[in-house]
């Protein structure tokens, strides 16, 4: 039996209505067939769904969460793009050139150049995009969108919602898949890609709530299913990374690239690693060891605390193995130094997380930090147009490797990856 397509139909524009919609679909028939299958709801799947329904093709969300619940909801920093809002320190404007070089040199010279050079090419329209949409970025005083400075970048390129980006952004999208009633097959498991005569045919699903297994078949299918961040011990993501997309893809014969490039941050809050922003050193803060010394000083004369996350981390670790650091293996993030109005307006979410989870308020207290792992930079095997060697299966976000990264993602290209769809979107 084939379920309904909800453009035709005359739904509620509400979330219930529309995960009433895929539930009740879903016990009316455990076959299914649509044009498009996303697998995941995180920013880069419903970015993509958003995308292939205003072209015109049935789509539908597959995610073994609540959409809201992904992990890019965790995203704090902000996004990388060109924008020239704030001037560099040379009063230069930056350009996407500017990007493109600082994404290069941070990757180690192993990113893939033509894929960086369309990442910074976008990046700017991504940003403008997600504000038409509805995201709320934080602003400068003349009104336009606010940038700070992150690692690796020649000059202040970062947009952000104070601390909470991913969590603006994921929302501004989820509206958007609501306001277009895209159905959301939410806690549905995804447990095999489906394949006949070399192409990618559908997948098997789980209903997490039922046990039912659920069959989808497809003209295409798009993997948007993150990171794999939790197979290690110290971790910034979420519980959900399990590497799920990677595994199935494997499964089906496609190969991964890139999968010893891992990104480590410099600062995660001891003992739980939750992410502590690199914003918190845009704006500031500095990293001290525990003779009071700005140690990457000794590292990165030039860039400082705001040197690339490779290097940061591993200036950590040194400081930890030649026993400059506190005992337990930690140093310092001070941002005292910043005053109590910069913390609250701009890293107000750090804040709370220091004090929820160390004890210890950012304003009056040095918080204890350690690198932690934090994005998979390698991933399934796609091309610029986001396909694989395996017809029908395409892959987008942080669970594909366009190489744009290289050996090192520059921090905060959060939805920069999601211009690789053009080819899917031919599949009508
Ligand atoms: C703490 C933290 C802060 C960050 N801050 C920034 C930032 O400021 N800027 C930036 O650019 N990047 C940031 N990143 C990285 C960024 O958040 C991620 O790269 C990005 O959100 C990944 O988005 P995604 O849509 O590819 O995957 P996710 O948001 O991880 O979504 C994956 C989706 O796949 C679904 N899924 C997975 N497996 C299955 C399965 N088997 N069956 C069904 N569904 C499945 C999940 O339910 C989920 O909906 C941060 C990362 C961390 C850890």
């Amino acid at each position: 039996m084939v379920d309904r397509n909800p453009k035709e139909g005359g739904m509620d524009i509400t979330t219930k209505s529309i995960n009433q919609d895929a539930a009740i679909g879903a016990h009316r028939s455990k076959m299914h067939q649509h044009d498009l299958l996303v697998v995941g709801g995180g920013l880069t799947g419903l970015r993509a769904a958003m995308q292939a329904y205003d072209a015109g093709l049935d789509v539908v969300v597959i995610s073994k969460v609540n959409p809201l619940r992904s992990h890019s909801v965790a995203a704090q920093g902000g996004m990388n793009a060109s924008l020239g809002n704030v001037k560099g320190e040379d009063i230069t404007d930056d350009s996407w050139e500017m990007h493109a070089y600082d994404t290069v040199k941070g990757s180690d010279y192993l990113a893939d150049q033509d894929a960086v050079e369309l990442m910074c090419r976008e990046a700017p329209r991504s940003v403008v995009e997600l504000e038409h949409l509805g995201t709320v970025w934080s602003r400068l005083k003349n009104g336009k969108i606010a940038q700070r400075p992150f690692g690796g970048a020649g000059f202040p390129r970062t947009c952000y919602a104070e601390d909470r980006t991913g969590h603006n952004a994921l929302h501004t999208l989820f509206e958007q898949v609501v306001a277009r009633r895209i159905p959301v097959y939410e806690e549905f498991f995804v447990t095999s890609l489906v394949t006949n005569q070399g192409m990618c045919v559908g997948l098997t699903a789980l209903d997490i709530k039922t046990g039912d297994i659920h069959g989808f078949s497809s003209k295409a299918t798009l993997m948007a299913t993150g990171g794999f961040g939790r197979i290690f011990s110290r971790s910034t993501n979420a519980l959900i990374n399990t590497a799920d997309g990677q595994a199935l893809a494997m499964d089906a014969g496609v190969p991964l690239k890139d999968m010893e490039f891992v990104q480590f941050h410099p600062t995660t809050l001891y003992g739980t690693n939750i992410l502590m922003s690199e914003g918190a050193r845009g704006e500031g803060g500095i990293l001290v060891n525990k003779e009071g010394e700005r140690f990457m000083k000794r590292y990165a004369p030039n860039s400082l605390d705001l040197a690339p996350r490779d290097v940061v981390a591993r200036s950590i670790e040194q400081e930890i193995l030649e026993g400059r650091a506190y005992d337990e293996g930690y140093v310092h993030l001070d941002l005292t130094r910043l005053g109590s109005h910069i913390i609250k307006e701009k890293l107000p979410g750090i804040r709370q997380i220091a004090i929820d989870f160390a004890g210890v308020d950012p304003i009056e207290k040095p918080v204890p930090i350690q690198p932690g792992q934090h994005y998979s930079m390698g991933g399934i095997d796609v091309d610029k147009d986001g396909s694989t060697i395996l017809n029908g299966l395409y892959a987008a976000g942080e669970c594909s490797c366009i190489s744009v990264h290289g050996a090192n993602r520059l921090g905060e290209i959060l939805y920069l990856k999601q211009w690789c769809l053009e080819g899917l979107l031919q599949i009508k």
